[in-house]
């Protein structure tokens, strides 16, 4: 967005409460790559043009990138300022931070869709002894005891975690509600080229029929190793992983309670799966690339147990640590002026927050399109939401001098 404003010669400035590039910095595990590939974070005015556009940047290489590129674009950023609360007032907006306040008369709200771990209420429950870590706090293996871990929640997080601590030497059970399984590599090419070609990330959310749905869709399971394989359910309960259904509560006595529709749970991510493989096997007939790749396959159905545990004792041992990987949620908890729903998410239009004028959002599950809340989502919604962020301005500057 900076760079968007900065090339409309918009006046701006840019507010972070740590480093550039903080949530990378600090709410990672050490072993994250990123799940898109090279070639796809693509940003306004950078592209991608090293040896390696199908590898998957390392949390480091993320670091560097995202600050190389406010560099190369000399974001005017000003780093440890914490904004503190924001109200709308006459003229505009006023920012207040822990670094003196400022006055503008618009505001983009890019806090962050991942700001705090969404943990179910019911997580008071659990037993003092066992240690609790998020996706967020989790960084690596020797931070755990010994001993057996749940990790809960199986989309991109979920399953990259208990993979890395199951191979560690503990033995992982993972608690499995809706998620969707994706193959790393489908007929040669990676998963994310196939859906950037086919246009699926690209979809718009004023033509999506149910966007409320498509907003809480969680993360493919997908997650980019040098080798390029598929880590999905089956891959681990191949190393041993023991699947369970969504945890659904922790009764008063500590046990767990797993819902029984884990084998219905796996069942619809493989019909989805199979149906996201159609659209693209279509796709490429269509554009005469059948020749050019491998042929179309399908991935054996996910294996579940007969009947996987209900319940688990959580006193009895078996289990030392758990780690949510249940989803985040943003906080706005500085945010003074009245655009939240119920469930606390900003009522906005495709990033334009209709009911505060002059006020725009970045950044969240399919803002404006599928791909808005990955980094390569941004350089589209930032150069649509600046056009508007610019009338904006240019309106209201014809009705003062009138
Ligand atoms: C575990 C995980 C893995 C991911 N993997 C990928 C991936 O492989 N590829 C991909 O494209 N995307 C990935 N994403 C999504 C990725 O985080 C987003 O694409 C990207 O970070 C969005 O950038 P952002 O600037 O909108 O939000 P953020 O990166 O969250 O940045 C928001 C910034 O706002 C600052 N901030 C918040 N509140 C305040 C305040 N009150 N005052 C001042 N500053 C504040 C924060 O410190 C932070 O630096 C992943 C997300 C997570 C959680």
């Amino acid at each position: 967005m900076s760079r968007c404003l900065a090339e409309r010669s918009i006046d701006h400035v840019v507010l972070e409460r740590g480093e550039v590039a903080h949530s990378w910095r600090t709410e990672r595990w050490d072993s994250l790559r990123l799940l898109t590939p090279n070639w796809q974070s693509r940003l306004p005015g950078f592209r991608y043009t090293g040896k390696d556009p199908d590898g998957y940047r390392t949390l480091s290489e993320t670091i560097d990138f995202i600050a190389n590129y406010a560099k190369a674009i000399g974001a005017p950023v000003r780093t440890q300022t914490t904004v503190t609360s924001l109200r709308s007032t006459d003229a505009g907006y006023l920012v207040r931070t822990d670094r003196g306040d400022w006055l503008s008369r618009t505001v983009v709200l890019a806090s962050g869709a991942c700001n705090i771990a969404d943990i179910p209420g019911f997580a008071h429950r659990l037993p003092p002894a066992i240690t609790n870590l998020t996706a967020q706090t989790y960084r690596n293996p020797d931070q755990l005891p010994a001993g057996g871990v749940l990790v809960v929640g199986a989309s991109a997080s979920g399953t990259q975690i208990a993979h890395e601590v199951h191979r560690s030497g503990r033995p992982v059970t993972l608690s499995v509600g809706e998620h969707i399984r994706a193959p790393r590599v489908y007929r040669g090419r990676d998963l994310e080229w196939w859906m950037d070609a086919a246009g699926v990330l690209d979809e718009r959310y004023d033509l999506i029929e149910d966007i409320t749905r498509a907003r809480r869709v969680p993360s493919f399971q997908l997650a980019g190793t040098p080798d390029r394989s598929t880590l999905d359910l089956n891959a681990l309960t191949a190393i041993g992983v023991k699947l369970v259904g969504r945890l659904g509560g922790i009764t008063e006595d500590g046990k767990a309670q797993f819902a029984g529709s884990l084998r219905n749970m796996c069942a619809l991510s493989d019909l989805k799966m199979g149906r996201l493989l159609d659209l693209i096997d279509e796709w490429a007939r269509a554009n005469g690339l059948d020749n050019e790749v491998e042929p179309p396959h399908r991935l054996p159905p996910t294996r579940v147990d007969d009947s996987p545990p209900l319940s688990l004792d959580l006193k009895r041992g078996e289990i030392q640590t758990i780690i949510w990987a249940t989803g985040y949620r943003p906080n706005y908890s500085w945010l003074e002026v009245p655009v939240l729903d119920r469930k606390g998410m900003v009522v906005h239009d495709g990033g334009v927050v209709i009911s505060a004028p002059g006020m725009y959002l970045m950044g969240m599950q399919f803002l404006r399109r599928r791909k808005s809340a990955l980094i390569d989502g941004a350089g589209d919604d930032a150069r649509e939401l600046s056009a508007h962020l610019a009338s904006y301005l240019d309106s209201r500057a014809v009705r003062v001098s009138a």
